[in-house]
């Protein structure tokens, strides 16, 4: 199935919107290839790096090969917003944002870094809670451009108050999250949520 979310006219990097001159200094250039390299080693798909750095296809290959040593997956992208709806999915994507949505807000960041450091903290998080990583960076990617859309919002659980995904036409007056109301088998995943991160506003 073709891409349809993506129209031919749209502009690049339209979620990211790096300058649109690009003033390419080597040091700036220098930057993007670190960038790329975290992602590489974060497990991201060609496509992200192709999108948020204008550093060329062939370079990207080559720094694809040496630094994850294969060539990039050419499987299908992550294309669905439904994939961040399901329960434990979403659970994790609401945590990423929550985190991204901390870092944009409190910490001047360029943007691919702001996607890097959210992806590690989220990481870091999943990981004090002993859970296996659901959201991949491209999902993650994925899920920043469909909220920039318009695709995908959050709303507040009615119990627990924390931020969740969810679509953006969606009835959301009464919605209550995966955590507060889990499908049987579930209930450890509460640990992801720290009060800091999901239920407060940022100050
Ligand atoms: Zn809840």
């Amino acid at each position: 199935m073709p891409p349809s979310l993506w129209p031919v006219n749209r502009p690049n990097n339209w979620l990211f919107e790096p300058s649109l001159i690009a003033p390419r200094s080597i040091v700036a250039e220098a930057q993007e290839v670190q960038w790329a390299i975290e992602l590489i080693e974060l497990g991201a798909r060609l496509q992200l790096l192709q999108e948020e750095t204008h550093l060329s296809r062939e370079r990207l290959l080559r720094l694809y090969r040496e630094v994850a040593g294969h060539s990039p997956s050419k499987g299908m992208l992550p294309y669905s917003t439904d994939w961040f709806i399901t329960w434990q999915p979403n659970i994790h994507a609401s945590l990423f944002l929550g985190i991204y949505r901390y870092l944009e807000k409190n910490i001047d960041l360029p943007p691919l870094e702001l996607l890097i450091k959210s992806y590690r903290l989220y990481l870091e998080q999943i990981a004090v809670g002993k859970e296996e990583k659901v959201l991949s960076v491209t999902r993650a990617w994925f899920l920043l451009r469909f909220c920039a859309a318009g695709m995908l919002q959050t709303a507040p659980c009615t119990r627990c108050n924390g931020e969740f995904v969810v679509h953006t036409h969606d009835l959301t007056a009464d919605f209550v999250c995966g955590i507060c109301a889990p499908p049987s088998r579930a209930g450890k995943t509460k640990k992801l949520f720290p009060k800091s991160v999901s239920s407060e506003p940022s100050p």
